[in-house]
């Protein structure tokens, strides 16, 4: 081989080499770029301006970065059921599993009895943090992608100890502004609590008995 003609496969190599490793890189801080930009990925804003109208502003309707086939973008519907620990409910069906690797999933038992794991997402994370909303009868905002079994959480309601739906998000009180996981203040970094709301559904989920 000539010296010209390595040092040109040598570049093409290294070139290659650096597309790969950045590839992915770049995808992750584009993702991460934009769930700071808007606490988290979608806002509630985008989907129920009447409901949720104190979220923070944010318009980024994450692409779908894998296939083709979830392109579309996905219908939101109404989920009810219990949030349970995946371990816990599979038991009652009998199905035997280790702890260890199961014990944090959990799952939307809907009414009907199915089992729909939920994405930890900046919503669904709650479900995961907060022992207050599992257990308990529920409404659920959401959607599930094309073949994707996961439910991505939007908007959760609560029913409370006289059958009343509420609204539950978190709240500051001293900056007034709402959240959506367990964490300090995203402004004054204080503790912040948990709140409800009483509030109907969207508009566009309202069965004909509401
Ligand atoms: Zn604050």
């Amino acid at each position: 081989m000539t010296r010209p003609a390595y040092v040109l496969m040598l570049a093409i190599g290294l070139a290659t080499a650096l597309a790969v490793s950045q590839a992915p890189l770049d995808r992750s801080t584009t993702a991460s770029s934009v769930a700071a930009a808007d606490e988290g990925g979608l806002s509630e804003k985008d989907f129920t301006a009447t409901v949720a109208d104190d979220s923070p502003v944010a318009a980024v309707v994450p692409r779908d970065e894998g296939t083709n086939a979830s392109a579309a973008e996905p219908q939101k519907q109404l989920f009810t059921g219990q949030v349970v620990f995946l371990g816990e409910a599979l038991k009652r069906r009998k199905v035997e599993s280790y702890d260890e690797e199961i014990k944090d999933q959990v799952v939307l038992e809907t009414d009907d009895g199915e089992l729909i794991p939920i994405v930890p997402d900046w919503r669904g994370r709650a479900f995961y943090q907060d022992e207050r909303l599992r257990n308990r009868k529920v409404e659920l905002v959401g959607y599930r992608r094309p073949k994707v079994p996961y439910l991505e959480v939007l908007m959760v309601f609560v029913f409370d100890d006289n059958g009343e739906r509420q609204y539950m998000d978190y709240w500051c009180d001293i900056c007034s502004i709402p959240m959506y996981e367990i964490q300090p203040c995203i402004c004054c970094q204080a503790p912040i609590r948990i709140r409800f709301q009483k509030k109907d559904l969207p508009d566009y989920l309202k069965r004909p008995s509401q």
